[in-house]
């Protein structure tokens, strides 16, 4: 027990955070202790102010003259290039584009053709399912293509690579438990394996430093609601190394992916670069909000927000596990903060019940099936003293048992 601060130590903390100063940027309500933006990030004042010109001026005013004049139509590749930039890709890689999901079947199927010969899709049996789902759906629509789920068929994704492998999707960061994978080795690996890596970014674009192009990697998907804090259903992103991006093949080859889509052309002919991983027209005013979010990272050190993040995480289990060891949670993330997202999970069986116990008192965390309770800390408007106050409201809750409330069982669709 000893080396856990106590609240001088913590204000000590926060006055020599050098993020600190991010947090007025964030419209986050009072008495609220918000530890969810691993899910949906907040709202700022840049997104509003970005909002309210969107609608007002670009396009109430400039209606369809601003497809040009506010360069709308060029959004997605100039987002795109400010998202490169805190995933370590060069300009020119990453385009802003539909949903993740979407996104993981074009580089699925991208991927596939790259690797005419193979007929394997390798993917995590504990992934974010929906990366499950697409594989299960991209294989279907190829023939002979079959899914192997580390975890299922064989213990680790390394065990799983052979001569049939063509391409392997993996989550750098894992959803439920955060634990992190190290990008450069496996894409190794995979590489020596003959195959292509596709990384789901969606928990580690803007929680932590990200290198795409160092680490050798084929494609990269990831979303924008959460760390990014492009808000809810913001646009997601797609990265192809530009090693691959002419000969790639998406299978969505919708107008937007054209080398020339205001020519007006019978026939499909492919943009040669990242253009041609866009489908369709895409949602501007969403792309708008998105922009004002980027606009906050423009000066953060990545690595600063790194360090802060391991500072904040290794924090809340030290005094979860000291304050409220003895209530029934197990700690679900690795222990090592090297080995972790920006995310703490512990297990209990009532999970459910105390995360909504939780939330009616402002801490604002989430509930994964069937037994986890989940909070994400996000450098920016995070404090070390918002960690300690969540502390103290988890052990309330559990040692007054108060989650027992009733109306802490009824379940909502959305967890
Ligand atoms: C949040 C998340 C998604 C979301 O996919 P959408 O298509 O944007 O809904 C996908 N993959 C992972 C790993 C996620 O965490």
């Amino acid at each position: 027990m000893t080396g856990t601060p106590d609240s001088a130590a913590i204000e000590a903390m926060d006055a020599a955070d050098p993020l600190r100063s991010m947090r007025k940027r964030f419209t986050l309500p009072e008495g609220v202790i918000y530890l969810d933006g691993n899910s949906l990030g907040p709202a700022s004042q840049e997104v509003l102010g970005e909002l309210e010109r969107a609608t007002r001026e670009e396009w109430a005013e400039g209606l369809i003259r601003s497809w040009n004049d506010a360069g709308w139509f060029d959004l997605p590749l100039e987002l795109g290039d400010r998202i490169g930039r805190l995933v370590g890709a060069a300009a020119g890689q990453v385009v802003v584009s539909d949903t993740t999901s979407i996104n993981i079947y074009k580089a699925l199927h991208a991927a596939m053709g790259l690797r005419p010969d193979r007929t394997v899709i390798v993917a995590e049996g504990d992934s974010f399912p929906t990366d499950i789902y697409m594989a299960a759906g991209a294989a279907a629509s190829r023939p002979q293509t079959q899914v192997r789920l580390a975890g299922v068929d064989a213990p680790v994704i390394e065990d799983l690579l052979d001569e049939r492998v063509a391409a392997v999707l993996i989550n750098h960061v894992n959803y439920k438990t955060g634990e992190l994978q190290d990008m450069a080795a496996l894409t190794r690996k995979i590489h020596d394996a003959g195959a292509l890596a596709i990384w789901d970014l969606c928990h580690s674009a803007g929680a932590l430093p990200v290198e795409l192009d160092a680490a050798g990697a084929d494609f990269a998907v990831g979303c924008t609601y959460k760390y990014l804090n492009g808000g809810p259903g913001s646009p997601a992103f797609i990265y192809a190394a530009k090693r691959h991006q002419a000969e790639a093949r998406q299978p969505l080859s919708g107008w937007w992916g054209h080398a020339r889509p205001f020519a007006f052309e019978q026939s499909f002919d492919a943009d040669p670069g990242i253009r041609k991983f866009q489908c369709g027209t895409q949602a501007v005013l969403s792309l708008r909000v998105l922009k004002g979010a980027l606009d906050i990272w423009q000066d953060v050190d990545m690595a600063v927000v790194r360090e802060k993040s391991i500072a904040l995480t290794d924090l809340f289990i030290d005094l979860v596990e000291v304050r409220c060891g003895s209530f029934g949670l197990s700690l679900e993330s690795p222990r090592e903060g090297a080995r972790r997202g920006s995310q703490v999970s512990f297990a209990h069986e009532h999970a459910y019940e105390i995360m909504q116990a939780l939330i009616a008192r402002g801490v604002i965390g989430d509930f994964r099936a069937p037994s986890t309770i989940r909070f994400g800390f996000a450098p920016l408007y995070i404090g070390y003293e918002d960690v300690w106050r969540a502390v103290d409201i988890l052990d309330e809750v559990l040692r007054t048992a108060a989650w027992k409330d009733e109306r802490y069982a009824v379940r909502a669709p959305v967890t």
